[in-house]
């Protein structure tokens, strides 16, 4: 037996009305916010993700399903959606369109990481991308869009947490000091951070492991070490959150696992929230576009799992619309039942109403049963008595009551 590969799954059609809701709640917010969808291809040239995410990170070193093609190409399957918009945004000029351009995904995601509850090989984002501007109004309206999401499916006891990293001309200047820090700690430090502190020091900063948590605790923060440009945009950008009523806590360890950020990074995690359960993960990254060889153009984005939305929709008990079922069922009996029932079957869904026809030549008991299973609001029978008289039984599946209908009334009396 094949079973699907380790870290994937297959999304069942009872799973289905969760991946609705969440999709609807999007594409409402995204038109609320002024975002236009964009698709991507599900993989791109590796060099995009390893000049963007970084050399460094976990994401580029060990997680991304990278292949070459039969023509020689390296590929790899989009491990963040944040790379491929702006690849689109390049090679399509929409720098020449009103700044900033807003745009929305909702794509599969690959990472090679290891399976557990809510960390998947692969996964589903919902992502988001406004580039063009570095206005901190433009910082606080993403954030309280991403916020505002989660009012609007339902979830709450959710957290902001907020940070500033600075920018290229206060970052490395800071990153000295940090290591400064560090190398009175290095003894102190488990193997991973070791490794941090040479390739990637901010890094260190959110390190899981209890004992290097403590010495991330007392280290210097990016947001004491800003220039005055970057320390205006956040005091500005706080501000804009206060007015704007949405609660946020500073956390001078908030980091993110990218590269590509500057400035504005935060994340919406549960308050109850264990290792896996940050929900929305996001921030600036103003170099990245010239990097990848456009203009200097700043832009900022986040980007949500739809499965770890999903898993608190259903940890909180959340109830979402059931997708909208067969209205009828079309039982018959006998092989002329069976072509009238065919006929009419076609004729109803013309009409707009939805339809199962039964197969094959169960009892008419058998196909009450299936009617029933599938949650048929209505069973059409048609028997040898019927026939004659150019009428359908209908039976009301919740009540059981039965009437004869005429043929040619139907389409309008089911409507
Ligand atoms: P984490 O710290 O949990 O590894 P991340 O920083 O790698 O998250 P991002 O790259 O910011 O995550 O991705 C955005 C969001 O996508 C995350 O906040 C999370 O909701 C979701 N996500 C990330 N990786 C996975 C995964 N392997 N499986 C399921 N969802 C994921
Ligand atoms: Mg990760």
């Amino acid at each position: 037996m094949y079973r699907a590969p380790r870290g994937t799954s297959d999304i069942l059609p009872e799973e289905q009305a969760y991946w609705r809701y969440v999709e609807e709640k999007v594409v409402e917010l995204c038109q609320l916010y002024g975002y236009e969808r964009i698709d991507s291809p599900a993989f791109e040239d590796t060099r995009l993700f390893a000049r963007s995410v970084g050399e460094g990170t976990d994401i580029v070193e060990k997680e991304m399903y990278t292949f070459t093609d039969k023509g020689g190409n390296l590929l790899t399957l989009r491990p963040e959606g944040t790379a491929p918009v702006c690849r689109a945004y390049l090679e399509h000029g929409l720098h020449n369109r009103p700044q900033p351009v807003k745009l929305y995904y909702i794509a599969p995601i690959f990472r090679y990481e290891r399976p557990q509850a809510g960390r998947y090989r692969q996964h589903y984002q919902f992502g988001c991308e406004a580039i063009g501007d570095d206005d901190p109004a433009l910082d606080a309206e993403v954030i309280e869009m991403a916020w505002r999401f989660f009012q609007s499916v339902n979830l709450h006891h959710l957290t902001l947490q907020l940070n500033s990293i600075g920018c290229k001309r206060c970052r490395p200047g800071y990153l000295n000091t940090l290591k400064d820090y560090y190398a009175s700690h290095t003894e102190e430090l488990c193997a991973d951070c070791k490794v941090r502190l040479v390739r990637n020091p901010l890094r260190l900063l959110d390190c899981k492991r209890p004992a290097c948590q403590r010495i991330a605790d007392a280290a210097p923060r990016s947001s004491d070490h800003l220039c005055p440009e970057c320390q205006s945009h956040f005091t500005r950008l706080q501000r804009y959150l206060s007015l704007l009523e949405i609660p946020f806590a500073l956390n001078h360890r908030l980091v993110r696992g990218l590269d590509y950020y500057t400035r504005t990074v935060f994340e919406i995690q549960p308050e109850n929230g264990g290792a896996q359960s940050t929900l929305v993960g996001g921030g600036r990254y103003d170099d990245l576009i010239e990097e990848l060889g456009g203009r200097p153009t700043p832009a900022i984005g986040y980007a949500m799992g739809i499965e770890r939305i999903i898993l608190n929709l259903k940890e909180q008990h959340i109830p979402v619309p059931p997708l909208p079922g067969a209205q009828v069922f079309i039982a018959h009996l006998g092989d002329e039942a069976r072509e009238e029932a065919i006929k009419l079957a076609s004729r109803l869904r013309r009409a707009g109403t939805a339809v199962i026809l039964a197969t094959g030549s169960k009892s008419l008991k058998a196909q009450l049963r299936q009617a029933n299973r599938l949650g048929a609001r209505y069973a059409l029978i048609l028997g040898e008595d019927e026939l004659k008289s150019g009428t359908a039984s209908l039976r009301d599946m919740t009540t059981s009551q039965q009437s004869l209908i005429h043929l040619s009334e139907l389409p309008g009396a089911l409507k």
